[in-house]
């Protein structure tokens, strides 16, 4: 009877903290249905205590998570604690996760601490945080760099305080797999109350080797395993979900594991969180990449043809790829463009539907074909949106190579009312975005943007991803249109959206993220 090992999901957390990664309120909560949906058992919505938006997004997910565990990280500190607890008490169940460094370059540089003060501290955290809630992880940072021996008598004592998961996370992506693996055969064997807690891992990928490190440790008793969608994480990310997952399932014949994953759901969680942090999936990643399962050498062809398991491990349908890529046109009803969103993996409510659709018919006049992933966009476009305090009414943009780009941008309020600007900008993607500033009355920094096609072809859709930041705080929008200027204003609006919702739901609380500088976490 093939042992249950818990997959625990930290692309909210560990995979936000990455630079480009960061993710709105809105789009948490969106990204947090598919976890749950695709069936994880624990999922680390953020970490409260470094900022007000981080902790409003950890209670917006608890309060709509109903199966998966919720977690929320905290440093060993009693305000982190209350930070996480706020955050996380309306949770059906939630976890405090809590953690500090245990390694002699971490005691020593980063925190200043002797041994067995950390000791201490990371018993008094567990003490606090067991009092405030019944499920309470802690995480021993930096452990695969850290004295086997102290690791054990670290993970005795918290266990003692109530701890219910142990976590050994090779934080800096050092570990070799049978290094790793060895390491949690001695906890196993070294903890004299280790039977009373869970064993978690959680590894970074800086060698390449996060996925072999998880599986590696799993072989040998690891019962809940920390990865991200598609890999995301700090640096080089951490051990991708999907490639864990599929792992277990591919090769059971020798770990003999299983967990209770939908792999069904694989492929629509990696495009729906590549789509909303804006972070491309490379085209050879394993299991989601683009090419994962094209066979296009003409040899592998004739084997496929001949037996799909010539060259084929595992199927696509296996992790949701849909199996015909099927294209849509503007005679297709509203049926055929429902059928197609289950087939992606999509479940909406009738409302979000309704508004795809309306977007689905506009675009199917200018497109020929609307393809798979023309409605992926549509749909990430339509479901991750918050009220709209603006609405692009209409846009004019003159550029060229012998004049100033000039920008007229009409935009009409939630009270209706309408406001029009007229900026100079260093390009048309400047001056639009000058134009805005001026009617929203705020100058607001642009972090980054980025354009691609969503599919190929002269009339394709422009997707623009944009990260603006304000007052220390950032925020995503995504815009769409086979114009790839008013796919960029569209995407700035909608972040221009997000950021005053979020400053008028969280309080316009200054933005002190102060992990940001300190960078931590495990
Ligand atoms: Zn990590």
């Amino acid at each position: 009877m093939a042992r249950t090992v818990q997959i625990f999901d930290t692309t909210l957390r560990d995979g936000e903290q990455a630079p480009g990664c960061s993710m709105n309120l809105q789009e948490k909560v969106e990204v947090a249905r598919q976890l749950e949906k695709l069936g994880v058992d624990v999922m680390e919505a953020g970490f409260p205590a470094a900022s007000p938006g981080d902790l409003a997004a950890v209670k917006a997910v608890s309060a709509v998570i109903k199966t998966s565990t919720v977690a929320g990280l905290c440093r060993a500190l009693e305000k982190d604690i209350d930070a996480g607890w706020e955050a996380l008490s309306g949770a059906v169940r939630p976890r405090i996760h809590t953690f500090i460094a245990t390694s002699p370059i971490h005691m020593e540089h980063k925190l200043k601490m002797a041994p067995e003060k950390v000791l201490e501290r990371a018993v008094a955290a567990v003490k606090y945080a067991k009092k405030l809630c019944e499920d309470v992880e802690f995480s021993a940072e930096d452990a695969a760099r850290s004295d086997p021996a102290f690791l054990c008598r670290v993970f005795e004592a918290v266990i003692a305080a109530g701890a219910t998961v142990v976590n050994i996370p090779d934080t800096v992506g050092y570990a070799i797999p049978s290094e790793f693996g060895a390491l949690v055969s001695y906890i196993r064997e070294h903890t004299p109350n280790i039977g009373k807690a869970v064993v978690a891992v959680h590894c970074h990928n800086d060698l390449g080797l996060a996925v072999a490190n998880t599986l590696a440790a799993a072989a040998v008793g690891a019962d809940q395993l920390e990865c991200t969608i598609n890999g995301l994480g700090e640096r080089a990310g951490n051990a991708s979900l999907e490639e864990l997952v599929m792992g277990l399932r591919t090769r059971k014949d020798i770990l003999d594991l299983s967990c209770r994953i939908d792999t069904t759901q694989i492929y629509a969680t990696s495009r729906l969180v590549s789509q909303v942090t804006g972070v491309k999936v490379q085209p050879n990643k394993a299991v989601v990449g683009e090419n994962a399962f094209a066979h296009e050498a003409g040899i592998h062809q004739h084997g496929i043809m001949a037996n799909r398991a010539t060259y084929e491990i595992m199927t696509p349908e296996s992790v949701g790829i849909p199996k015909n890529r099927m294209v849509l046109g503007k005679h297709s009803g509203r049926h055929a463009f429902e059928e197609r969103l289950a087939d992606l993996g999509f479940q909406l409510e009738a409302k979000a539907v309704d508004e795809a659709f309306a977007q689905f018919k506009i675009l199917a006049d200018k497109k020929k074909v609307v393809s798979d992933r023309d409605i992926e966009a549509l749909v990430v476009g339509s479901a991750a949106t918050v009220p709209e305090t603006y609405i692009l009414d209409r846009w004019v943009v003159n550029s060229g190579s012998s004049l100033s780009a000039t920008s007229t941008i009409r935009l009409k309020r939630k009270d209706g009312s309408f406001s029009e600007q007229v900026a100079v900008g260093d390009g048309p993607i400047d001056a639009a975005f000058k134009a805005i500033d001026k009617i929203i009355g705020k100058e607001v920094e642009l972090e980054s943007f980025e354009l691609g096609a969503v599919t190929g072809g002269e009339d394709a859709q422009g997707g623009a991803t944009v990260k603006v930041l304000y007052d220390g705080r950032r925020w995503n929008g995504h815009g769409l249109s086979t114009d790839i200027i008013e796919s960029t204003i569209r995407a700035y609006i909608m972040a221009i959206n997000a950021m005053e919702w979020e400053l008028s739901a969280t309080g316009a609380a200054k933005g002190s993220r102060e992990m940001e500088k300190e960078k931590t976490g495990v």
